[in-house]
């Protein structure tokens, strides 16, 4: 089943920073550059060793599971971006940053955001399954396992951004 999307600090255009706001980006970017520091001082990973970590992280998520959302960053500007469609907001875990491809300040918080819909319809045998009465209410565990699959995403994109540097 599809989760409830939440949306938040709409009209994206008229939003407002908060104090929580700037909190949370100040704090994005100490641990960012903690993160930086580190990076440069490790050791530079083999091949062997990229490809172990992706094997770790496993395939990409399909299409039909990611949900595009409409995001506004901490600068002020809006973007579009995806995220696991079981995640009913898309800025939980590590993923409630990114780097802003209009002006580059990265990372940028979001501070605001809204469902804009599928990336891509289900294939028709995963259409036609029906729903199971567990899905109505998820329990827990489910929503952490979407929460995981949230947090694969971003590390994954941040894996891809590492070597880049690399
Ligand atoms: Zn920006």
């Amino acid at each position: 089943m599809e989760a409830e999307y939440l949306r938040h600090g709409v009209p994206l255009a008229d939003y407002q920073l908060t104090w929580a706001d700037h909190g949370r980006q100040h704090e994005a970017v100490q641990v960012h550059e903690w993160v930086q520091r580190h990076v440069v001082q490790a050791p530079r990973w083999s091949d062997e060793r990229w490809e172990q970590m992706r094997q770790f992280l496993g395939p990409p998520t399909p299409a039909w599971e990611l949900q595009r959302w409409r995001l506004r960053l901490y600068c002020g500007h809006v973007i579009e971006a995806t995220r696991s469609r079981k995640s009913p907001r898309p800025d939980g875990g590590i993923c409630d940053k990114a780097r802003c491809p209009e002006c580059g300040l990265d990372p940028a918080v979001i501070v605001a955001f809204e469902p804009l819909g599928p990336v891509a319809d289900p294939p028709p045998e995963k259409r036609s399954r029906k729903p199971s009465r567990s899905t109505r209410a998820p329990p827990a565990d489910r929503r952490s396992k979407a929460e995981l699959v949230a947090e694969n995403e971003a590390l994954r994109a941040e894996l891809d951004a590492l070597r880049d540097q690399a």
